[in-house]
């Protein structure tokens, strides 16, 4: 952590009084979560036509609509938030609303997605770099056990394994977790980008064989968005 990246984070919802400057202490809190969760709403409406154009040619089309109707269904829950709630009662609301609004296979792997990551991070009112790590773990973790999914299989996971792997080990290496975010979200691009030539063993696209070949996995892609949301909201 840099002297120019310091008081930037901790604008950005950390909490100062935990910051030992030049250290990698820094942690998100609430506000940072709420704020993670609001562009990632912003960015999904943004991208509402692109992934369902990937959904289209190896789904049904319907994965932006998915995501926009699901994040735009918490956006309203977020406005009336009491002080003490913590980042893990807003990732279970984002859960419950995902789970209840979308339908399709990506409402109920994300909804327990974001469901597992509540119960990791607990009643924690500020998460550090090694919390963000369990969140993040938790989080692939929940999609696996809902979707049973492996790596190379062409869905969602092929972005959150790499990217949850990268974060452990700039976690481990010290960064703090503006940079432990950072590394996610770059490892799920590139995650993206290698479900194109694969076949799909999972989903939908299963169905086409070596026609999915050539085609980005949109669920792969919505989560590069939601990891990206999270390290700029960090870094903002
Ligand atoms: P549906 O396929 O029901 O129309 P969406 O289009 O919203 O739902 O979501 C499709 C995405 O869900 C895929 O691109 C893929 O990333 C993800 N997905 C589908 N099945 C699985 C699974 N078993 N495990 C993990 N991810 C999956
Ligand atoms: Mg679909």
């Amino acid at each position: 952590m840099t002297s120019k990246e310091q008081p930037d984070t901790a604008k950005a919802g950390a909490d100062p009084s935990d910051t030992a400057p030049g250290t990698a202490s820094l942690t998100l809190d609430t506000a940072w979560t709420v704020r993670w969760i609001r562009r990632s709403a912003e960015v999904l409406a943004a991208s509402r036509a692109a992934l369902n154009t990937l959904d289209r040619d190896i789904g049904d089309g319907d994965h932006g609509e998915n995501m926009d109707r699901g994040f735009q269904a918490i956006l309203p829950k977020l406005e009336d938030l009491a002080d003490d709630t913590t980042p893990g009662a807003v990732l279970k609301l984002v859960a419950t609303t995902l789970i209840s609004t979308v339908g399709g296979a990506a409402g109920p792997l994300y909804g327990t997605a974001f469901l597992k990551a509540a119960g990791a991070v607990g009643s924690a009112s500020s998460l550090d770099a090694a919390a963000l790590v369990v969140l993040l773990t938790a989080a692939r973790d929940g999609i696996v056990l809902r979707g049973k999914a492996e790596e190379g299989d062409k869905t969602m996971i092929d972005a959150w394994t790499p990217a949850v792997n990268a974060a452990a080990t700039a976690q481990a290496a010290g960064s703090a977790v503006g940079a432990v975010l950072l590394a996610a979200a770059d490892a799920a691009v590139s995650g993206a980008q290698a479900t194109e030539p694969l076949i799909a063993r999972k989903g939908r696209a299963s169905y086409l064989g070596e026609r999915a070949i050539g085609h980005r996995d949109p669920g792969s892609q919505s989560t590069t968005l939601l990891l990206r949301a999270a390290a700029d909201v960090a870094a903002a």
